[in-house]
């Protein structure tokens, strides 16, 4: 192992949910990784070495880090052609951002199904046992067992194991993919609703209608640096799925990008930087997190544990201090909070399309007959960004320069 992949080891099972650790990791991975990561980024060389990639993802999906902030590093310490491919990564995530934000009914749409598949399991025995069976550890297929237990004891896999996974449970076990999507959001540290069920659907060749992903062996081999010399048992004629129904573009919503009263903040795992970029200081802060999603499968506690970490430390940097509460029902403490103090304005971080932003819309419902006004604020990088975000990634690639610029 080299000495950077013995660093990159420590810090995947130390992963510590603060701003100050994610800036580090940035650092590290910058004079560490970067240089190399064109070139090296696709192989999977195991978790005992992870000095090929960033793993900075928990904390950018938590946003203790974002894609400006690290975007605008790069651009200020290395050149285009140093960094481009590292670049290009980070944007993919705002590209997914974006696209789910124009196409909200996709994840009606996937509660819908994912709920639909989980009642097939309590009545279907033959897929309820080829999901157990591939849940088990001895599906038959070791590569994928072996990132099953990579992905339950660390909560996190590499970029490719992520592909090869969703391509064998959707065409090798025909399982249905909001399935497995929904077991990557329970055990992944950066689960994220665009990035995950965007993938999945990428690798179905719903994103891409017709363009599929298909694990071979040979591909296995290569990029687990023959790791996994053989797979034996993989589907090879797949075929894309299809679906019926259309997702149509919708316009963005509306969001400030300042604050102007005295406001209590809320603090969501959505976004854990609020002071980066609302300017003014809140009276009072809260945070909350959701304790649990009815009929979907429970988060791990490390995902948990990540998550409620993440909004801790973003409250206690505002320096007031304030109260982290995970709880199903967000109106009682944020009435309580802004009742304390006699405001009216509750601020939050713009919550994409997700379960945090369904939460928040129940909440701004629920407070506004209490004359207490729930304010969304967006970062400037959304705004600019989504809009190019309608169509295919090289579409949103092309419009690089814009958003580049606007940093
Ligand atoms: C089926 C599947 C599910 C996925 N689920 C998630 C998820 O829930 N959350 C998540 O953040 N990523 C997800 N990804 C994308 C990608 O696998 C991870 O972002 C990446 O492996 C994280 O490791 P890293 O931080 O070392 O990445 P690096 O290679 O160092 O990349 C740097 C950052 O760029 C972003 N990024 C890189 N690749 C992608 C990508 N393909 N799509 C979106 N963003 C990307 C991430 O924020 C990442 O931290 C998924 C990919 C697949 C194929």
């Amino acid at each position: 192992m080299t000495m950077s992949g013995q660093k990159n080891l420590q810090r995947q099972l130390s992963w510590t949910p603060t701003r100050v650790e994610g800036l580090l990791g940035l650092e590290r991975f910058f004079q560490h990784g970067l240089n190399s990561y064109g070139q090296n980024r696709n192989y999977d060389y195991g978790s005992e070495d992870r000095s090929n990639v960033s793993l900075l993802s928990p904390w950018i999906k938590h946003r203790l880090i974002s894609e400006p902030e690290i975007l605008s590093i790069i651009l200020h310490e290395y050149s285009l052609k140093e960094a481009d491919k590292y670049i290009q990564q980070v944007v993919w995530r705002t590209y997914f951002k974006g696209w789910l934000e124009h196409r909200p009914s996709v994840w009606a749409s996937y509660k819908i199904e994912l709920a639909r598949a989980l009642d097939v399991l309590a009545q279907d025995a033959i897929i309820l046992k080829t999901y157990e069976t591939a849940l088990s550890g001895r599906s038959g297929i070791d590569c994928f067992d072996h990132w099953l237990q990579e992905l339950q004891t660390t909560g996190y896999i590499h970029n490719h194991a992520r592909l090869w996974f969703a391509s064998i449970w959707i065409f090798t076990f025909r399982l249905p993919w909001q399935l497995g999507a929904n077991l990557f959001m329970s055990l992944l540290l950066d689960g994220d609703i665009a990035s995950n069920t965007l993938s999945w659907r990428w690798v179905a060749g719903l994103h891409t209608p017709g363009k599929f992903y298909q694990a071979t062996s040979e591909n296995i081999a290569k990029f687990t640096n023959e790791r996994f010399a053989k797979t034996h048992g993989l589907t090879v004629k797949a075929t894309s799925l299809e679906e019926t129904m259309a997702h149509p573009l919708t316009p963005l919503k509306f969001a400030p990008l300042e604050v102007n009263d005295d406001y209590l903040l809320l603090v969501t795992e959505d976004d854990c930087s609020p002071e980066v970029y609302i300017d003014s200081a809140p009276a009072v802060t809260l945070g909350l997190l959701v304790s649990s999603d009815k009929g979907f499968l429970k988060q791990s506690s490390g995902v948990r544990g990540f998550s409620q970490g993440a909004v801790q430390d973003a409250v206690e940097r505002t320096r007031l201090g304030g109260v982290v509460l995970q709880v199903d029902d967000w109106l009682e403490p944020v009435l309580t909070a802004a009742g304390d103090n006699r405001l009216k304005t509750v601020v939050t971080p713009y919550a994409p399309v997700g379960p945090i932003a369904d939460h928040l819309d129940l909440l701004e419902a629920a407070l506004a007959p209490h004359g207490i006004e729930l304010l969304q604020v967006r970062r400037g990088y959304d705004t600019n960004s989504w809009p190019y975000a309608t169509k295919g990634f090289f579409a949103f690639k092309k419009n690089l320069p814009i958003i580049l610029g606007s940093l």
